[in-house]
This record gives structure tokens, C-alpha cells and sequence, in this order.
């Protein structure tokens, strides 16, 4: 897959060993897993294979900084500071979209946002948000149970399978008694009011 220069100067090459850089190399292995099934998405919903190619690679690039340098970003760059309370798991998506954006140049919005949601979805989602935000979920090394159910709603379905992650997703955090972030609930009451 060779990008043709519209979202970046980067070649894919160069983003991978980048990416490569940040993380260890099971995590990477699994961003390359996530490019994967976005792609094979992509090709089936009609999203652009590039766009999706790009926020899959750089959609867990900020997931293993330290807390502090992610926290760090979060408050100097003016995003929601009651994300810091949950380690790195609620911004390492809003700060990969401004790695995303200051690093490889990434001005494009929809691809932004893509990165920015991939964790929580959003109360609106582009079709390449979608993509990536259950790419993430059913790629193919991911092996949790229902795993198998969102693959088969993610064949017929994308908002299907993303309400599956949603609500799934607050029934496994609820049952772990870990705490909740708000923007969780409101992506989730947005979904639920929608579904008819
Ligand atoms: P990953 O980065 O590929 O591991 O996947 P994600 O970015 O989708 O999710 C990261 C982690 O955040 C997962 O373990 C989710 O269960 C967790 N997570 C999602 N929403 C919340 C939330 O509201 N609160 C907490 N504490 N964790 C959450
Ligand atoms: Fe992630
Ligand atoms: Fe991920
Ligand atoms: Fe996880």
C-alpha cells in the first residue's frame, strides 16, 4: 500500500518504524492487526483505504507514553483534564490525534477524529471513525469473549457492531469495578436514544 501524499509526507514505510518506535512489539504487532482489518473495512463499507490505513497506524502511537507526558499535553493543549484520571486509557486517543497532527502533519479532521474517538467512540461517528473504532475491537488477534458475535454484527453492520462495543464495553468496565469516564456514559445515552 502506497500512500499518494494527500494526508502526509510520510511514506507508510517511514510511519511504520516510527509507530515501531513507541511501543513494544506485541502492541505493535496489534496496530498492524488494526491496519489490517481496516483496510479489508474500508474496502467493504467504501471508506478510503488510506485515511484508514493512516488513523489505524497512528491510533495507539501515544499508549505507552508515561501518564505524566500524556497528561501533560492533555492540559497545556487545553483537552478535557478529567481524562487524566484513568491512566493513559482515555488519552492516549486524544493525544495520538496531536501526535498525529504535529508529528506526520495530519491536518485532515475526519482521521483526526478517528485517533482523537477510537476508544470511547463518539456521539457522532464518520464512517472512517467506525472503521477504526471496531477495527480495534475485532482485529484479529483480539480474543475476549463476544469477540466472535461483533465479527459476525461487523459483516452486516457497522453501527451494529459499534453499539455492541458500546455497550459491551460499559457492561466489562462496570463488572471490573474500574471507574467510568463520563464521555463514556454520553456516547453510550447518545447510542442507546438513537436505537429504535
Ligand atoms: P487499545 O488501546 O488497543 O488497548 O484499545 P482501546 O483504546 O479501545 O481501549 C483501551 C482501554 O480503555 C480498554 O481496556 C478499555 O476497556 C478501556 N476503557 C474504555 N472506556 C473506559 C472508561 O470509561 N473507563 C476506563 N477506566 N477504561 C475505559
Ligand atoms: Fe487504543
Ligand atoms: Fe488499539
Ligand atoms: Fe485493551
Amino acid at each position: 500500500l502506497a500512500y499518494t501524499g494527500i494526508y502526509t509526507d510520510w511514506t507508510r514505510e517511514a510511519i511504520l518504524a516510527e509507530v515501531e518506535k513507541q511501543m513494544k512489539p506485541s502492541r505493535f504487532q496489534h496496530v498492524l492487526r488494526v491496519e489490517a482489518c481496516s483496510i479489508q473495512l474500508a474496502e467493504k463499507y467504501g471508506a478510503s483505504v488510506e485515511a484508514c490505513s493512516l488513523a489505524a497506524l497512528l491510533h495507539d502511537y501515544a499508549k505507552e507514553h508515561a501518564a505524566e507526558s500524556l497528561k501533560e499535553i492533555v492540559l497545556s493543549k487545553g483537552m478535557a483534564s478529567e481524562m487524566t484520571g484513568y491512566g493513559s486509557e482515555i488519552m492516549h486517543g486524544p493525544v495520538g490525534a496531536y501526535y498525529a497532527e504535529t508529528v506526520f502533519g495530519i491536518t485532515d479532521e475526519d482521521i483526526l477524529d478517528a485517533i482523537r474517538q477510537h476508544t470511547i467512540g463518539g456521539e457522532m461517528m464518520t464512517l472512517l471513525g467506525k472503521v477504526l473504532f471496531i477495527a480495534d475491537y475485532i482485529e484479529s488477534g483480539r480474543a475476549f469473549k463476544g469477540v466472535d458475535e461483533a465479527r459476525k454484527l461487523a459483516e452486516d453492520s457497522l453501527d451494529e457492531a459499534a453499539y455492541f462495543k458500546i455497550e459491551k464495553t460499559i457492561i466489562h468496565l462496570v463488572k471490573k469495578e474500574l471507574p467510568i469516564y463520563p464521555g463514556t456514559i454520553y456516547v453510550y445515552n447518545s447510542w442507546i436514544q438513537r436505537k429504535v
